[in-house]
C-alpha cells in the first residue's frame, strides 16, 4: 500500500501542534491534506520526521486569495507593514517571510514594486490574475503611495527614499538584505498581501525505496509513502521547503515505491 493523500495542512489542530508559527495563516492548500496518512502509518507503527516543516508564502495578495509571487521582490519590491516601514530582509525566501509576515500588526503588509518589476513579473499566470483582479494600487510618488495605501506618510517616504538609496549602491541595509537589482522608480505599484500555509513537509519516514519506517529503522511490511506523507527530503521549519521540494518527493517517492515493489514481487 502507497500512503500518498498528502500531509496535514487543512487539519488546523495538527498545523497548530507542529508548526504554530504560521497557524493562523491563510491555507492555500487542499481540503483534502487532512493528515489521514500520518494517522495511518502512526497507527501502524511508523516513525515520524520534520513534522514542523511546511511551504509558506509571503505574498498572498489579501483581496484576491492570489499569488503575487516572490518575483516582485527578487527584482528589487520590498514590503512594508502597516506601521509603514520594512521589517526585515525579504530575500530570505517567500516560505522563510510568510511567518515574519505573520509577526506583524495585523499579519499584514503591502508589497511595493515599480512599473519595471511588475512588467518583469508579467510572464507568471499568478502575477497577472493578481493584476486583473484589481488589487494593485499605483501612485505617483511616495506621499501618493501612503495615500492609496493608508500607510503613514512621514514612514513610507523614508522607506522609499531609504530603499532607493540602497538599491544605488549606498549604506547598509539595517536587516542585512544586500540585493534590490535596481531603484524603484514612480510610479510605485503596491498590493495587500497576507501570510499563507501552502502544504506541510514532514511526514512519515522512509528509507531509498519509500518503504515506511519503524522508530528502529526497520521497514513496515508492504507499507510505502510519497510526496506529503512522506518526510521525504524535507529540512525543520519553513526553510525545510526548497522551490520543487514538494512535488519531487510526490513523483520520486511514488516512483521508487513501484520500482521497489516491481522488483521484489515481479511485474503483476
Ligand atoms: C498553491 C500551491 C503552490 C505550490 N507550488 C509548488 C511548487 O511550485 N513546487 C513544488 O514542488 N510544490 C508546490 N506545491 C506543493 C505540492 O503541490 C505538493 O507538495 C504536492 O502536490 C504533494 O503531492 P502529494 O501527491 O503528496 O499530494 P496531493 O497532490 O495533494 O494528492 C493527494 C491526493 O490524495 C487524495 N486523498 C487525500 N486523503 C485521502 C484519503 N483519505 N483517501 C483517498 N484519497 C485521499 C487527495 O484527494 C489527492 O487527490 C504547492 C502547493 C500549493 C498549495
Amino acid at each position: 500500500m502507497l500512503l500518498a493523500t498528502n500531509g496535514y495542512g487543512a487539519d488546523p489542530g495538527l498545523v497548530a501542534r507542529h508548526c504554530p508559527e504560521i497557524a493562523d495563516a491563510v491555507y492555500h492548500g487542499s481540503e483534502t491534506s487532512r493528515g489521514d496518512a500520518l494517522r495511518i502509518g502512526s497507527a501502524l507503527g511508523a516513525d515520524t520526521a520534520f513534522l514542523d516543516s511546511y511551504q509558506g508564502h509571503a505574498a498572498l495578495a489579501q483581496k484576491s486569495a492570489t499569488l503575487v509571487g516572490w518575483a516582485t521582490v527578487m527584482h528589487g519590491g520590498y514590503m512594508l507593514d502597516l506601521t509603514g516601514r520594512r521589517f526585515g530582509d525579504e530575500t530570505t525566501g517567500y516560505s522563510e517571510y510568510a511567518a515574519v509576515l505573520a509577526t506583524r500588526p495585523d499579519a499584514t503588509g503591502w508589497l511595493v514594486f515599480d512599473r519595471r518589476v511588475h512588467d518583469a513579473c508579467l510572464p507568471f499566470t499568478d502575477f497577472r490574475q493578481t493584476v486583473e483582479s484589481g488589487g494593485l494600487v499605483w501612485a505617483d510618488d511616495a506621499e501618493g503611495l501612503a495615500t492609496a495605501t493608508g500607510l503613514p506618510a512621514t514612514e513610507v517616504a523614508a522607506e522609499v527614499a531609504a530603499t532607493a538609496a540602497l538599491a544605488r549602491g549606498a549604506g547598509t541595509d539595517r536587516f542585512g538584505r544586500t540585493d534590490f537589482e535596481a531603484p524603484l522608480e514612480p510610479p510605485y505599484a503596491a498590493v495587500r498581501v497576507v501570510p499563507a500555509l501552502f502544504h506541510t513537509q514532514g511526514g512519515l519516514v522512509v528509507d531509498g525505496s519509500a518503504r515506511v519506517l519503524r522508530p528502529d529503522g526497520n521497514p513496515i511490511p508492504g507499507l510505502y509513502a510519497s510526496g506529503g506523507a512522506a518526510a521525504g527530503i524535507s529540512g525543520h521549519g519553513a526553510s525545510g521547503y526548497l522551490a520543487g521540494n514538494g512535488l519531487l518527493p510526490a513523483l520520486g517517492l511514488a516512483f521508487l515505491a513501484a520500482d521497489h515493489v516491481v522488483s521484489t514481487e515481479g511485474p503483476r
